[in-house]
């Protein structure tokens, strides 16, 4: 669908080793993109996303890198320049979401998944960013998630941090727009990964089926598509969206 959409761009996908972020980063090589392929501990799932786009033709290398600590984030960036020769565009995908009542939420909880969900977007892009505004280009996109615009019980940190991404969004889009560099976000509703195991099973899974228009979970792929999209030339009006492939499952 978006064949030669992204010819000759080099992009950096964190969290890349499984779920989504391996799904952008292919599509993103089946684009024409060569992709830096972000990850934290799974060695191994990054080397098959490589591998799957080399099978591609394209370039790709595994960087690994913790986002929410800025010394790692500085030396991946680093990396990946020294490697491809520069950025063009950064998908910050890297997530966790653990589940925690309130009542039952330690600080320490509500610290790491801000840091790794908010900061994490917020690090990756101050580090790739002077070079794309020294070039006068480079896209951004921030993954969302559609518990960040509906808030969700059990999730309060999560829905915040995603919640301050679509935030975080728009500021930057107004911030750098001016200096050639766009900002987006994507909100997928559930989508078929490691993430959303739980959330798919048993009666919980088939009420959430139940409510969407699509009558399917959402996979990967379908999140790839809406990213690769904001990153082609076809959005060139983009700035400060968030696209929402969630089937249905919230409507703005
Ligand atoms: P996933 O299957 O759990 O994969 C998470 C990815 O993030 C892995 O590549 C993991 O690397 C990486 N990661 C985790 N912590 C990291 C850290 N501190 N530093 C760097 N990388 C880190 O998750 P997913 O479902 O593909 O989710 C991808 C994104 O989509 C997340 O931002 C998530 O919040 C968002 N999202 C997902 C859903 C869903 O239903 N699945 C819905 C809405 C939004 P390792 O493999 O090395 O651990």
């Amino acid at each position: 669908m978006f064949e030669n959409a992204l010819d000759g761009k080099i992009v950096l996908v964190t969290g890349a080793s499984r779920g989504i972020g391996a799904a952008i980063a292919v599509a993103c090589a089946r684009a024409g993109a060569d992709v830096a392929v972000g990850y934290v501990q799974n060695r191994e799932g990054a080397e098959r996303t490589v591998a799957s786009i080399l099978g591609l033709g394209r370039q790709a290398a595994a960087f690994e890198a913790d986002v929410s600590d800025p010394d790692q984030v500085a030396r991946m960036v680093r990396a990946v320049v020294e490697h491809f020769g520069r950025i063009d565009a950064l998908v910050n995908n890297a997530g966790i979401m653990p589940e925690s009542p309130l009542l039952e939420m330690s600080v320490e909880e509500w610290k790491r998944v801000i840091d790794v969900d908010l900061t994490g977007a917020f690090l990756c892009t101050r580090e790739v960013v002077p070079a794309m505004v020294e070039r006068g280009e480079g896209a951004i996109i921030n993954i969302a998630s559609r518990l960040g615009q509906i808030g969700f019980p059990g999730v309060a940190h999560y829905s915040a941090a995603k919640a301050g991404v679509i935030g975080l969004t728009k500021a930057l889009a107004k911030e750098l727009g001016p200096k050639g560099v766009r900002v987006n976000a994507v909100a997928p509703g559930v989508t078929v990964t490691d993430m959303a195991a739980e959330v798919m099973q048993g009666e919980v899974g088939r009420r959430r089926l139940a409510e969407l228009p699509a009558g399917r979970f959402a996979v990967p792929e379908d999140v790839a598509a809406s990213v690769v999209f904001l990153l082609s030339e076809a959005a060139s009006m983009y700035y400060g969206q968030t696209l929402a492939p969630n089937g249905g499952g919230y409507m703005a």
